[in-house]
């Protein structure tokens, strides 16, 4: 059989721990027997990255803005105690996804994977709700410090014409903690522009939530620039019959678990990171979210949304067969490769990837899935390793 061609090729950035072991096995099983696979690679791994002093992570985000098209495998953030456990790291390293994104800028699109076996634990949800998750700024671009004596802490910013504005945040009576964040309002418009466009792509309601009653400068501005981008997208929205609306994210919360899916919510950073981990659980396994940046320019880095599985790791690193999930990941590629072929006018390589997402829901619907789901399946199924499944899913496809 002769190999799909492939015309650009994709960027393509290698990770950590089990789910760099997966991205070995799904490459080699699923897709190099089917596609003249082009890639610039970037060895993420957190050695690599260290080696590098993580210069390999802005290349890697920089080759994305040349090729438009990237797959990334997860990655370890640095923490106290992985630095304990890698010795030889010079520097605290910051979490790649962070560092990605605040070059590229954009928005981070979740979405679950439906499949009819597994149930979503609420109820009523009977389509997926996909997590927009602005990926610049607040709390991951932030500044912070810990003071141990009493003082006076100020905001102070100094504009370009000397003008100086001051606010004092606290005195200080004791020792504390000290947080300085920022967005920009192109920041926001773009992410603003990213939601209504893929509402209008996927047809289906767009839900902005922040906390504009607390913070009524910083989330104001969030909610003020949504109302005044979205005049942009009125028509197109009524011509659907889809609508956007603002609410609370304490209200948008009640509202999503009352609601049937099939919705946006927009959500800032942080809120998306904790909603989107809280929608993939609760739709059924962390493991079977699909996560897609897309930066202002129309650059795509596609990638799953959970991270290393480092407990796996520590099992393979023992000999074990692991029943790790791959699917995200492998949606992750899919994805690359779907957009890649739209991009670049091969329809064969997007028709590869839907029959490799197919091949993936077959198999899981018969019953051959990893222990994630065997758990959760309301169908009688039986726990694969990691390798069977994929072994499963190639005699599929
Ligand atoms: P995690 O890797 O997502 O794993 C947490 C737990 O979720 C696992 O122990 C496992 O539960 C379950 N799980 C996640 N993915 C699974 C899969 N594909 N198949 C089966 N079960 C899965 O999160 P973490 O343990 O908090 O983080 C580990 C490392 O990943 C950290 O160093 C963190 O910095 C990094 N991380 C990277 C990214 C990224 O690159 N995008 C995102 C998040 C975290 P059981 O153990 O119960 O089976
Ligand atoms: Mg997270």
């Amino acid at each position: 059989m002769a190999k799909i061609q492939m015309k650009t090729p994709i960027v393509e950035m290698d990770g950590d721990e089990m789910t760099r072991i997966l991205w070995r096995m799904i490459k080699d099983t699923l897709i190099l027997p089917y596609v003249e696979l082009k890639t610039e690679y970037y060895d993420l791994g957190l050695l690599n990255r260290n080696a590098t002093k993580d210069q390999v992570t802005v290349d890697a985000a920089e080759a994305t803005k040349k090729l438009g098209v990237a797959v990334k495998c997860a990655t370890i953030t640095p923490n106290a105690q992985r630095m304990e456990e890698y010795p030889e790291l010079t520097e605290m390293w910051k979490s790649p996804n962070a560092t990605i994104r605040s070059i590229l800028d954009g928005t981070v699109f979740r979405t679950p994977i439906l499949v009819d076996s597994v149930k979503p634990v609420v109820r009523n949800w009977e389509k997926p709700i996909t997590v927009a998750r602005h990926a610049y700024g607040d709390i991951y671009k932030a500044v912070e410090l810990h003071t141990a004596e009493p003082g006076t802490a100020k905001l102070v910013f100094t504009g370009e014409s000397g003008a100086v504005q001051e606010l004092t945040v606290q005195k200080m009576a004791g020792p504390g903690v000290l947080q300085g964040m920022h967005n920009r309002e192109s920041s926001i418009e773009s992410f603003a522009h990213a939601c209504f466009r893929f509402a209008i792509d996927t047809k289906q309601d767009l839900w902005f939530s922040a906390k504009d009653t607390i913070s009524k400068v910083y989330d104001g501005t969030f909610k003020e620039i949504f109302d005044r981008v979205f005049a942009d997208y009125k028509a197109e929205f009524e011509r659907l019959g889809i609508t956007y609306f603002y609410t609370l994210i304490d209200d948008a919360v009640a509202r999503v678990m009352r609601s049937r899916g099939g919705f946006i919510w927009a959500c800032k950073n942080y809120d998306g990171d904790v909603m989107s981990d809280m929608i993939s659980t609760a739709f059924g396994s962390l493991a079977m979210m699909t996560s897609v940046l897309v930066s202002p320019d129309g650059n795509y880095e596609y990638e799953a949304a959970h991270g290393t599985v480092t407990k796996h790791y520590y099992r393979h690193l023992k000999g074990e067969e692991t029943s790790t999930n791959p699917v995200a990941t492998i949606f992750a590629w899919t994805g690359a490769l779907r957009k890649r072929g739209e991009l670049d006018g091969t329809p064969e390589l997007c028709a590869f990837a839907d029959r490799l997402e197919q091949a993936c829901l077959d198999t899981i619907e018969a019953g051959e899935v990893t222990g994630d789901l065997a758990s959760l399946a309301e169908r009688e199924s039986k726990a694969l390793t990691s390798a069977a499944f994929l072994k499963a899913v190639a005699s599929r496809l």
